[in-house]
C-alpha cells in the first residue's frame, strides 16, 4: 500500500472484530475468505466483497483464504475459476496457500453427513420434488412432516450409501436434515443438505453422484480453515440460523461466526451473474470483459485501475442497509486516479480536414508540450505542425450558437499547444457536408498571445501526415434504466424483462480517428488524458496498424449534468 493511500473507513464489522480482539476471542486472530461460485465472472459488487475480506485479513494481519464454493458442478467451469483467480490478484490481493475448493472437502462433508444421518439429525427422503414442494408450506404455512422422517438411522444409512453409488436417479432422494417442519423460517424445514447428480465436476470429476447443498457446505468449509469471521451478504441473514445448526450438531474444528452485509447494487447496471452471463450468451455484449460490463474484468479492459476500484469499495463503506449507488460515484474514482497518472495527449476522434494556406507547403514544424501539466517527471512530448491538420468535427459550426468559443467562419481559434488560425472558406460535398476548411495562421501567435486581439476558444488538433490512425469506443450507460431488475419486475412471467432496458447506444464506433505521434507506440492497458475529450485506456485490440482506444471516462460527469440523474 502506497504512503497516500488512506487508512480504510471504519464500519460495524471493525467494531465486531475490535471487540473479539479486545475479548481475545478466536486468540485474537483474523482469518477471513473470498467464496465465489465459480459459474460467472466476478463482478463489481464481488469487488466490494474482494476488498472488505482481503481488506480487513491484511489491516488486521491475519489471512484470507479464496475458496471456490463448486458444490453446483453443472454451471461451473475452469475458465470461471482462471478468470476469479486473475481478477482477485490485478485487485491486489494475495490469498493464503493454494486456492481452496469446496470440493477438497467433500469426503469429510460427507463423513459429516453420516454423523448427522447417525445422530438422527438427517434422513433419506423419498418425496418427489412436487411432493416435496407442497409439504413444505409457505410463509403464512407451517409445513408437514415428510413420511420418510421416521426412517431409522440403519435405513437411512443404508439408503444414503446407495445414493452414493448411484443406485438412485437424479431427484429420486435426497438427504435431508432434521429440523424443524414448523420452523417460521423456511430454511429451517429440514433442508437437504445432499442431491444426486450424475455429472462430471471440474474438480473431482466423476468420484462423487452426490453432492452437498451450498448452505451445509459452506459452515462447515469455514469451520475446517478456521474461518474467524464469515462475511457475506444481507440475503444470508435468513440462513445464519442453518448455518449455526449445522456446526451445534457436529463436532468441528471451529464455530465462525457469520456477519451480513449490504450487498452493492449500481445504477443503470446489473449485478447478477446469472444475469450477466445471459447477457454475453445472448451476445448483447462482446463478452464477459466487454468494456461495458460491471465485470471486474470489463472495468478493467475499459481502463479502470485496481486502486480506483480500492477506492470506490472504500467510499462507499459497509452497513447494514441495502441501497444503490450512483454509477457516478465508481466513475469519480476513475478520474481521481488517471487524472493524476495518465499522460496527455492529442487524439481527433472525429477528423475534418484543415488546410492552413498561409502554411508553406512542406514546411515542417516540431512542437512539443508536457505530458502533465503538474507532474514534470512525466517529461516532454514531441508533434509536428504541418500544413494540412485535423480537428474535430464537433469544434466547427457554421452557424454559431451565441458565445461559441470554438471555430467558425472569419473568426480566430487557438490550436492547443500551436498557433492561432482563421477560418476564410468552407469547402462542402454535393450532399452539402462541411469536408475541409481553408483557414491561414498568425505565425506571431505561438506560445503568444495574438496582437492586439482577443482569441479565447482553444481548440486540440492532429498533423495530417504525422499522426497515427486510431479507433475510438465510446461508451454510455449499459441501461436505459436507473434500475433495470426492479424496472422489469413488473412483468410477471419471465425475468428477461431486463433486456428492454438495454441502452442501443450504448456503443459508439470511431474508426477513423487520428492520434497525435507521440502515442505511436502505446501498448494495450496504457490510459491517457486525450486533451478535452476524457480519459482513454488502449484496448488489447491494438495492433501495430492500428490504436483502438477505450473511452474510460469523460472529464467531467456531463451525464449528470445533462439532467439524466436525479
Ligand atoms: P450473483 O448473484 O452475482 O451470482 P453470488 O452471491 O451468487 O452473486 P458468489 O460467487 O456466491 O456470487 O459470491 C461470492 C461472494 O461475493 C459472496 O460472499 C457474496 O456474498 C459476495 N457478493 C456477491 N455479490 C455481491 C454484491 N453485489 N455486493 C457485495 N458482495 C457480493
Ligand atoms: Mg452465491
Amino acid at each position: 500500500m502506497s504512503e497516500t493511500e488512506t487508512k480504510p473507513s471504519s464500519n460495524f464489522i471493525r467494531h465486531i472484530i475490535d471487540e473479539d480482539i479486545s475479548n481475545n476471542k478466536n486468540e485474537g486472530k483474523v482469518v477471513t475468505r473470498f467464496p465465489p461460485e465459480p459459474n460467472g465472472y466476478l463482478h463489481i459488487g464481488h469487488a466490494k466483497s474482494i476488498c472488505l475480506n482481503f481488506g480487513l485479513a491484511q489491516d488486521y494481519k491475519g489471512i484470507c483464504n479464496l475458496r471456490f464454493d463448486d458444490t453446483n458442478p453443472e454451471k461451473e467451469d475452469m475458465e470461471y475459476i482462471d478468470s476469479i483467480k486473475a481478477d482477485v490478484s490485478w485487485l491486489g490481493f494475495e490469498w493464503a496457500d493454494e486456492p481452496k475448493y469446496a470440493s477438497n472437502y467433500f469426503a469429510q462433508l460427507h463423513q459429516y453427513a453420516i454423523d448427522l444421518i447417525k445422530a438422527g439429525k438427517a434422513y433419506v427422503c423419498s418425496l418427489s420434488p412436487d411432493e416435496a414442494r407442497e409439504y413444505r408450506g409457505s410463509l403464512k404455512e407451517p409445513g408437514k412432516n415428510s413420511p420418510y422422517r421416521d426412517q431409522s438411522v440403519e435405513e437411512n444409512l443404508d439408503l444414503f450409501e446407495r445414493m452414493k453409488k448411484g443406485e438412485f436417479d437424479e431427484g429420486a432422494k435426497v438427504l435431508r436434515a432434521r429440523i424443524d417442519m414448523a420452523s417460521p423460517n423456511i430454511n429451517m424445514r429440514d433442508p437437504i443438505i445432499y442431491r444426486i447428480r450424475k455429472v462430471e465436476h471440474h474438480q473431482t470429476g466423476n468420484e462423487w453422484c452426490i453432492y452437498p447443498m451450498y448452505d451445509y457446505t459452506h459452515c462447515i468449509s469455514d469451520a475446517i480453515e478456521g474461518i474467524t469471521h464469515s462475511l457475506c451478504t444481507l440475503e444470508f441473514e435468513d440462513h445464519r440460523p442453518l448455518y449455526d445448526w449445522v456446526l451445534d450438531q457436529l463436532d468441528t474444528p471451529t464455530h465462525p461466526q457469520q456477519i451480513e452485509f449490504a450487498r452493492l447494487n449500481l445504477n443503470y447496471t446489473i449485478t447478477s451473474k446469472r444475469k450477466l452471463k445471459q447477457l454475453v450468451d445472448e451476445n448483447h455484449v462482446l463478452g464477459w470483459d466487454d468494456p461495458r460490463m460491471p465485470t471486474i474484468s470489463g472495468l478493467r479492459r475499459r481502463g479502470y485501475t485496481p486502486a480506483s476500484i480500492r477506492d470506490f469499495s472504500d467510499r462507499i463503506g459497509v452497513t447494514k442497509v441495502d441501497g444503490v449507488v450512483d454509477m457516478g460515484t465508481l466513475e469519480f474514482c476513475i478520474r481521481e486516479d488517471l487524472e493524476h497518472s495518465a499522460p496527455r495527449a492529442m487524439c481527433v476522434i472525429n477528423p475534418l480536414k484543415v488546410t492552413i494556406e498561409s502554411w508553406a507547403d512542406g514546411h515542417e514544424e516540431e512542437l512539443s508540450a508536457p505530458r502533465h501539466p503538474k507532474d514534470e517527471s512525466m517529461g516532454r512530448r514531441n508533434f509536428k505542425m504541418t500544413r494540412v491538420i485535423y480537428i474535430d468535427r464537433s469544434d466547427f459550426e457554421e452557424v454559431p450558437p451565441p458565445k461559441y468559443k470554438r471555430l467558425t467562419v472569419d473568426k480566430e481559434v487557438r490550436l492547443r499547444n500551436s498557433y492561432v488560425i482563421k477560418c476564410n472558406e468552407v469547402i462542402k460535398d454535393e450532399q452539402g457536408e462541411v469536408i475541409e476548411l481553408k483557414c491561414s495562421h498568425d505565425a506571431d501567435t505561438l506560445g503568444k498571445k495574438p496582437e492586439g486581439r482577443k482569441v479565447k476558444g482553444v481548440i486540440h488538433w492532429v498533423s495530417a501526415e504525422h499522426s497515427v490512425p486510431a479507433e475510438v469506443r465510446l461508451y454510455d450507460r449499459l441501461f436505459t434504466e436507473e434500475s433495470p431488475d426492479s424496472a422489469a419486475k413488473n412483468h410477471e412471467d419471465d425475468d428477461s424483462h431486463f433486456l428492454d432496458f438495454l441502452n442501443p447506444d450504448s456503443l459508439t464506433v470511431m474508426s477513423n480517428a487520428r492520434a497525435e505521434m507521440s502515442l505511436a507506440d502505446t501498448q494495450s492497458g496504457d490510459s491517457f488524458q486525450f486533451e478535452r475529450e476524457g480519459y482513454f485506456t488502449a484496448d488489447p485490440d491494438t495492433t501495430s496498424e492500428k490504436l483502438v482506444f477505450n473511452r474510460t471516462v469523460s472529464l467531467r460527469d456531463s451525464w449528470a449534468k445533462a439532467g439524466n440523474s436525479k
